[in-house]
């Protein structure tokens, strides 16, 4: 019988959309019995709230106040994707077209970003506070949310590849529109004076492109062994 792994502390996985983190952040905990966290779903629940309140999402000083009003909740169940805004379970909604749209500029606001952070951060304490281990993505995680995180990855590949990868993701057949929206979303993602997205210094920066996802789930594995992340699970046996 193979021995059972445990991830111990954080590792912080960044990068623009399309690179396939969610896919390779939540399977990588899964194997490793660790919690998982998606930031990016919790700004998205954000946004869904601002749409809600019916305030324009470019209205930053409306969105900071509709936003303290929310009550966000994220599971952090690798297995299982849970978001609940105000009680209710919007998993789905919250990856539609209109919530995709507002998302970037909802999240470019730094009230939001104050009140998000500081969810996480108490997540990601809850997670680890007992020698657990927890996986979280985003865009700011390695230089914000955890800039002491014991290993950090940013995760690239073409513009053409990580459109044609949402695309099959949403079922979309116009790649090109896809395209363009994924690289809007970036730009304004990258060029945001709060915490924009970016590489930290101390990144490993992996390029997806050529790769699938258990070579990128491989490669990660790789990394926190040699980071001295990885423990045998308590009361496992061969
Ligand atoms: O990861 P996902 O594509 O669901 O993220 C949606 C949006 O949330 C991003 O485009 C970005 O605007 C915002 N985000 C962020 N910081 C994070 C995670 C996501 O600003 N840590």
């Amino acid at each position: 019988m193979r021995q059972a792994e445990a991830l111990r502390g954080v590792v912080a996985v960044d990068g623009p959309a399309g690179t396939g983190k969610s896919t390779v952040a939540r399977r990588l905990a899964a194997s490793l019995g660790a919690r998982y966290l998606d930031t990016g779903a919790m700004y998205r629940a954000a946004a869904l709230g601002v749409l809600r309140a019916g305030v324009d999402p470019a209205a930053s000083t409306a969105v900071a106040e509709a936003v303290a009003r929310c009550h966000i909740e994220v599971g952090t169940d690798p297995d299982v994707s849970c978001v609940l805004l105000d009680g209710e379970d919007v998993s789905r909604e919250i990856r539609g077209p209109a919530v995709t749209r507002a998302v970037s500029p909802v999240s470019a606001v730094s009230q939001v970003r104050e009140l998000l952070v500081a969810q996480q951060r108490r997540i990601i304490s809850e997670a680890t506070s007992a020698g657990g281990g927890i996986v979280v993505e985003g865009r700011d995680i390695g230089t914000v949310v955890v800039p002491d995180a014991p290993l950090k990855v940013f995760l690239t590949a073409t513009a053409t590849q990580r459109a044609a990868r949402r695309a099959a993701q949403d079922g979309v057949d116009d790649v090109a529109e896809v395209r363009r929206a994924v690289e809007r979303r970036d730009r304004f993602d990258a060029n945001r004076a709060t915490s924009p997205m970016c590489a930290a210094a101390d990144a490993v920066e992996l390029d997806t492109t050529a790769l699938d996802v258990d070579a990128v789930v491989g490669t990660l594995h790789e990394l926190a062994v040699a980071r001295g992340l990885i423990v045998l699970a308590a009361g496992s046996r061969t």
